[in-house]
This record gives structure tokens, C-alpha cells and sequence, in this order.
């Protein structure tokens, strides 16, 4: 574990997970309303590290955890800092996300929508589902949590944290504003060395890409005037403004020269060369669904209709 002051009282925690990243950021607040943003995932080490760091901080009690998103390496550790007893603090939409993803309802709307739409063949399509049904035991669902409204200001450390909404990775991803210091903590929606792959959710019965609502996102946060931005993954940088310019643009470069080449599942395994990868596939077939829904609006949407 990595525990480094990044801004007065505010800490990074770098934990180390088993995922396609190798570690995850958490961040904790001290002060007044002690604060942590993100749980990492559901493992003995992750648990261990933040009580280390907390210990080291002098930190008696967590009064509350703020989530980014409920993907398990963000997430999946939050029930066991609510029993040592912190709030649970996540966005609505997300919240119905985890809850689809524990129960294995977001896995069997995947399997049909894979294979009778992206055009997965079967035994691929098998080997998706089975790393993604491994991931569930990295997270628990807590037995109850406070579902964050947007615009909320949340007191936390010795300042306060506005709540943005920046969906698009997933349904109700949230970034957290630091106002007064112009510090952004931005989960999985601003990267500084990737561009988060783009979730699809289920939208009055239709599957709909998350890119859309990301590249206004993006827009949004441009705007915002923050100084710095905190990401899950990778180190702090400055000017989230020019980060956010930079990946709409690298996203609308991508569409220029997208070519669709048949089904969603040949697209993604052109992205990666042709071989297959149940990890990468599952991402490649997000970006070209993506581009797909930004490129041909209209024939996306009709394609993504489920009965
Ligand atoms: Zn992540």
C-alpha cells in the first residue's frame, strides 16, 4: 500500500488489485467528517491496506464512503467499512446497476443481447460470461446505502464535495468537486493515460450505448473550472479541462475513420487483431457499439430494441 498526502488532509491511498488494472485509487478526506471515495475490491488485502491507512492517519472511525461507480474494483469492498459502520454513498442508477449485477440479471440481458445483436458466436459469448461471472466475487452489495442526488453538496474532511454526475462507463457514475480547492475526483470518467471503455445499460427496454451521455459529460466538465483531477487509476494531473478536450477528440477521430465491418463482434475483434481475448473483447465491443450509436444514431437505437 501507498499512502500520499496529495493535497492538505486529503490522501492517496494506491492499492494494489488482480484486474486489467493493476491498481486502484482510493482517497481519503481527514478532518471533521472523515471521508473515504471508492472501497476498492471485496479481498482481505484491500480491507487490510485501508485500515493500514487509516491507522497511520489517525483516523478512529469512517464516517462515510463516497462511491464513483459500482464496478467491483470501486465498490466491491464497501459492505465491510459499513459494518465497521460507514454510510454507503452512491448514485441511484448505479446503485440499480449492482444490484443487476449481483442477482445475475445483467448477465442474462448481456447473453441475449450478445448473442442476438453484437453477433457473438456461442463459445466466446460463454467465455465472456464466465470472467465476468468471476468478478462477482470481488464486490458485496451492502445492506443498505444512501443513494446520492446529483448537484447534492456532501460535507466531507474539513471542506465539502459537490456531486457530479458523469455517466457513461456506467449509468450514474459520479465525480466529486472539491469547489473550493478545484479538485476533481474523477473515478473511471476522466483517465489520465486511457480512454474508459463506454458501458451499454438498459433503457425503457432498449439497450443503449453510454458514449452519448459520456462525450456531453466531457462537455460539461470542460466547463467546470477545476484545477486538478484525482483518478481511480493512474497519477493526479492537472488541467482536467484540456484532458476532457483531448478524449472527445480522440472519440470523434475514432468514428471519422471507423469503418463497420459487419456485427459488433466483428468490429471489436478487428480492434483487437483478430484475436480473441474474453477481457478485451468484452471493452472493443463496447467502443464499437459506441461509435455505432454516435455514428448511425437512428440505426443503432432500432437495432437495440429488445422484445
Ligand atoms: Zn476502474
Amino acid at each position: 500500500m501507498e499512502l500520499k498526502e496529495i493535497a492538505p488532509e486529503i490522501f492517496c491511498l494506491k492499492v494494489a488489485i488482480d484486474l486489467s488494472e493493476e491498481h486502484v485509487n482510493l482517497y481519503i478526506l481527514r478532518g471533521k467528517v472523515p471521508t473515504l471515495i471508492d472501497a476498492g475490491t471485496n479481498t482481505p488485502e484491500v480491507y487490510q491496506a485501508i485500515q493500514e491507512a487509516l491507522q497511520e492517519l489517525g483516523i478512529q472511525r469512517l464516517e462515510q464512503v463516497l462511491l464513483t461507480h459500482w464496478h467491483v474494483d470501486h465498490a466491491g469492498g464497501a459492505e465491510n467499512l459499513r459494518k465497521d459502520g460507514a454510510r454507503i454513498l452512491i448514485g441511484k442508477r448505479d446503485y440499480e446497476e449492482w444490484v443487476d449485477f449481483c442477482s445475475g440479471k445483467s448477465f442474462k440481458v448481456f447473453e441475449e443481447y450478445a448473442g442476438q445483436v453484437w453477433g457473438v458466436p456461442p463459445e466466446q459469448l460463454a467465455m465472456i460470461l464466465k470472467y465476468n461471472k468471476k468478478l462477482a466475487y470481488l464486490t458485496a452489495l451492502p445492506e443498505e446505502v444512501a443513494k446520492i442526488e446529483v448537484g447534492e453538496v456532501i460535507p466531507a474532511g474539513n471542506g465539502t464535495l459537490k456531486t457530479i454526475l458523469t455517466p457513461g462507463h456506467t449509468a450514474g457514475h459520479m465525480s466529486y468537486y472539491e469547489e473550493d480547492l478545484g479538485l476533481l475526483f474523477s473515478g473511471d470518467f476522466l483517465l489520465p493515460d486511457v480512454v474508459p471503455y463506454p458501458g451499454a445499460w438498459l433503457e425503457n427496454g432498449a439497450i443503449v450505448s453510454g458514449l452519448p451521455s459520456y462525450m456531453r459529460a466531457l462537455e460539461r466538465v470542460e466547463f467546470l473550472g477545476a484545477k486538478a483531477y484525482f483518478p481511480a487509476h493512474g497519477n493526479a494531473r492537472r488541467t482536467p479541462a484540456s484532458r476532457c478536450m483531448e478524449i472527445r477528440n480522440q472519440i470523434l477521430r475514432q468514428i471519422d475513420r471507423y469503418t463497420p465491418s459487419g456485427s459488433v463482434y466483428a468490429g471489436g475483434l478487428e480492434l483487437s487483431k483478430g484475436h480473441f481475448n474474453p477481457l478485451s473483447a468484452f471493452a472493443y465491443m463496447h467502443y464499437v457499439f459506441g461509435w455505432d450509436s454516435l455514428k448511425f444514431p437512428s440505426t443503432a437505437s432500432k437495432t437495440a430494441s429488445m422484445s
